[in-house]
């Protein structure tokens, strides 16, 4: 299973989404959008976009 990292047009969030999945849910403010017409800053294990995930939300402060 692959995943990606999307960051949320509202609110700049990035969260885990599966690459197979055609609409994902912002766990932060709750917007749905499209996978594959979002912002995908990750691509690969569920690791490797929890990093990102993680990376991309710290520096957002
Ligand atoms: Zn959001």
């Amino acid at each position: 299973m692959r995943y990606v990292a999307v960051v949320c047009p509202r609110c700049g969030k990035a969260s885990a989404a599966r690459l197979d999945a055609k609409r994902h849910q912002c766990p932060y403010c709750g917007y749905v959008m499209q996978v594959e017409s979002a912002s995908i800053i990750a691509v690969g294990s569920a690791r490797a976009v929890r990093e990102a995930v993680v990376r991309h939300n710290t520096q957002l402060g």
